[in-house]
């Protein structure tokens, strides 16, 4: 098994990409498969360096290696070549009508009540009329002269396809520049590099049908890979995701500290109705099984993730967290902050609360419960039962209890409303910075 994946360096990587990347990945790790990275770079005028080491960024974020890498446009001579064969068969035609003339011939076709496909009349040229027009400094472009069959298969993930090719316009593959378009590239490299699997998103259906046509055009043989289309992802409310791609960006979600095994736990449940558990990309491959994706959209819900991120935070080890926490955090800080965080760079504020300097709120309604608390202030040192022995000292003296009792002593150790568990986070705090801001509150 060989499968790649494909991405065009034309933008950031997102949601709706990693998941067809992650599909990948699974299925050539479980089945002992190779799993290929290939930049379909041929769009010189939209693919930019920056997005393809961007790819290789993301996707390695993601936890993904690849076993072979290769870009398009190192292989330009391969597709010529491979345009030329076509040609000799006589299934890559020139055309030389300019937009404004198929957009014509479009609405005509439409006012018929005809499909707004091509008409194929560059078909009808003579090579007198071409040599003609190229001396006048027209150069054409070249389409595929469809087979004008029913493409049939099995997808890995929707099951029986199929593409009535003659509802379509012979696609082109040659741009008049001499660039090579994906639909053709694609075929290209599929074939040579041997890859036995497609999968991609369902807005390559249609292309699955043209690309078989010309698979078997140019390897004179019958189709043997294997295609899975992926249904598209929709946003939290079931719209196109498509409007909001930069916030779903692996780039935005790395920024905003979402861990990649959040994202790769929620991007592997889409669409399968399971528990999602935040995972790293090798501990799912046990468990992958493509055939368990829904053929129905999915949602992505950020909001989703976020709490697919949040547990994922509350179990982790301080092992798997301590160097990406601020110089001096213990494990003891790390068990006391976990279970308060969305995301990991929250902790960074909360070592600050415990070790450094806060702005501690006034309260002066509250200096006679602030000063009997300091005045009820144990000796250290301190353990988790300082703070149960400690508030019901402070209690008995001032009569308070409960919300009344807890909240303006939160307040002013900790400058927030909500927080970690006192319990285990009054001993990081200390009594020197505890007494402190007791004084400054009050
Ligand atoms: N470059 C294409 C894309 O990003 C690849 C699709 C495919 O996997 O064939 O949509």
């Amino acid at each position: 098994m060989k499968v790649r994946f494909a991405p065009s360096p034309t933008g950031w990587l997102h949601v709706g990409n990693a998941r067809p990347a992650l599909a990948n990945w699974l299925e050539a790790r479980k089945r002992g498969g190779t799993f290929v990275l290939r930049l379909d770079d041929t769009d010189t005028g939209r693919s930019k360096p920056e997005f393809a080491q961007g790819i290789e960024e993301d996707l390695r974020w993601l936890g993904l290696n690849w076993d072979d890498f290769f870009r398009q446009s190192d292989r330009l001579d391969r597709y010529s070549a491979a345009a030329e064969t076509l040609k000799a068969k006589g299934l890559l035609y020139p055309c030389l009508e300019s937009e404004e003339e198929l957009n014509f011939k479009r609405e005509q076709r439409r006012k018929q009540g005809r499909a707004p496909i091509y008409d194929r009349a560059a078909l009808k040229m003579t090579s007198d009329q071409l040599s003609r027009a190229i001396a006048n400094g027209k150069t054409p472009y070249w389409r595929f002269k469809l087979s004008g069959r029913t493409i049939g298969w099995q997808d890995g993930v929707l099951g029986d396809r199929h593409v009535k090719l003659p509802s379509l316009s012979d696609p082109v593959l040659v741009r008049a520049d001499g660039s090579f378009l994906y639909t053709f590239t694609s075929v290209v490299d599929d074939l040579e590099t041997g890859i036995t699997h497609v999968i991609r998103g369902e807005d390559h259906v249609t292309n699955t049908g043209i690309q078989i046509d010309i698979l078997e055009a140019l390897s004179g043989r019958p189709n043997r890979i294997h295609f899975a289309h992926m249904p598209l992802l929709t946003d939290a409310e079931g719209g196109p995701l498509s409007k909001r791609l930069g916030s779903v960006s692996l780039r935005q979600f790395r920024r905003d500290g979402i861990e990649p095994e959040a994202l790769t736990g929620y991007l592997v449940t889409l669409g399968t109705g399971k528990e999602v558990v935040a995972a790293p990309p090798a501990a799912l491959v046990a468990d992958w099984d493509i055939t368990r994706i829904s053929h129905s959209p999915a949602r992505f819900d950020t909001r989703q993730l976020l709490a697919v991120n949040r547990r994922h935070l509350h179990g982790l080890d301080f092992a798997a967290v301590r160097e990406r926490l601020p110089d001096g955090a213990d494990e003891a800080f790390w068990l006391a902050v976990r279970g308060n965080l969305d995301l990991l760079a929250e902790a960074r504020d909360w070592f600050e609360v415990a070790r450094g300097h806060i702005t501690v709120p006034e309260q002066p309604e509250e200096a006679p419960l602030l000063r009997a608390a300091l005045d009820a202030l144990p000796p250290e040192p301190w353990d988790a039962g300082t703070w149960p022995a400690w508030t019901a000292a402070v209690g008995a003296a001032t009569g308070r209890k409960g919300k009344a009792l807890f909240l303006p002593l939160r307040r002013a150790l900790t400058g927030e409303e909500h927080g970690p568990d006192l319990k285990t986070f009054l001993p990081l705090i200390g009594r020197e910075r505890v007494a402190a801001r007791l004084r400054a509150g009050g």
